[in-house]
């Protein structure tokens, strides 16, 4: 069965949390490459994946957000796409077995399209290539997240469309301006991504990053306003991010986050989930919020 059969069945599902900030908890260094790690340190990132199963969640990611060529390069790695991407939904589906979701994560490439770091074609090309390796190690979902340039979102959805068979959920990361409004980095709206993430062929839209969950509410509202039947996905972080002794630090509990679960369901959700700074036990508090 897919995704969207069980989300037509008007369950809601639960997704994993935060993996950045669960490698640094197991100590990946500042300039290492988190997607390296599905090499060098396989144990640790199994388990990464295992935590989040044994907390209940339905859909297991990928280390996999900055495994782009574009991004790879940054660490040399630009010429191992296939075999790390592939390695993490390998690592992934060895924790989930066959019946849970694992979605391979693409992040943004860190190109401008608008400042011509990078072609269309090129971008697309690299989401494509990448993409179609995650499916290749066992991904039923392709998810796209962190986006905030609509360009950029839309080549990678396309691409996912056009090198897999797999759902592909798009998230974005706004964050409120003086004004109220909910925006991305790159100036796009809740509204704009629906229009043209639905164009470009999602399945799934949504938000993570950027806010903790109480906020992702009124981006919920927003959506719903414009599309009643869109499923829609949320992973919020565990707060806003606050510098501590040097230190970033997340202080929303998981008791605090799960709280905010009634009304998220009730602006419309249909998935949920968590990203910096939730582990599993975040995932396990909304899990118990779920009626799980
Ligand atoms: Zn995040």
């Amino acid at each position: 069965m897919s995704i969207l059969d069980d989300l037509r069945q008007h369950k809601i599902l639960l997704s994993d949390g935060a993996w950045g900030t669960f490698l640094q908890a197991k100590g990946i260094e500042p300039g290492e490459c988190p997607e390296l790690w599905n090499i060098t340190h396989r144990t640790e990132v199994l388990n990464i994946a295992s935590s989040y199963l044994e907390a209940g969640c339905d859909i297991i990611e990928t280390n996999s957000f900055g495994g782009s060529r574009f991004k790879l390069a940054q660490y040399g790695l630009s010429d191992r796409v296939f075999e790390l991407n592939e390695t993490s939904a390998l690592i992934s589906r060895e924790a989930a077995g066959k019946n849970k979701y694992v979605a391979g994560s693409v992040g943004p490439t860190g190109k401008m399209l608008l400042m011509g770091d990078v072609t269309e074609y090129e971008l697309y090309d690299a989401f494509g290539n990448q993409a179609a390796a995650l499916e290749k190690g066992g991904a039923d979902i392709i998810i796209i997240e962190t986006m905030s340039d609509l360009d950029e979102a839309s080549i990678a959805v396309k691409a996912a469309r056009e090198y897999t068979k797999c759902t592909v959920i798009l998230t974005m990361t706004f964050s409120k301006t003086l004004k109220g409004e909910y925006r991305t980095m790159m100036g796009a709206t809740p509204e704009e991504m629906v229009v043209e993430m639905k164009n470009a062929g999602a399945h799934i839209i949504g938000s993570n990053c950027g806010n903790g969950i109480e906020e992702m509410i009124g981006i919920v509202k927003i959506i719903r306003n414009i599309d009643k039947d869109i499923p829609v996905m949320i992973q919020a972080n565990a707060g806003v991010p606050e510098l501590v002794d040097g230190k970033t630090v997340f202080r929303e509990s998981p008791q605090m986050m799960a709280s905010f679960v009634p009304e998220l369901i009730k602006a419309g959700v249909n998935i949920i989930g968590g990203c910096c700074g939730t582990t599993p036990e975040h995932i396990r508090e909304i899990g118990k919020a779920l009626g799980r």
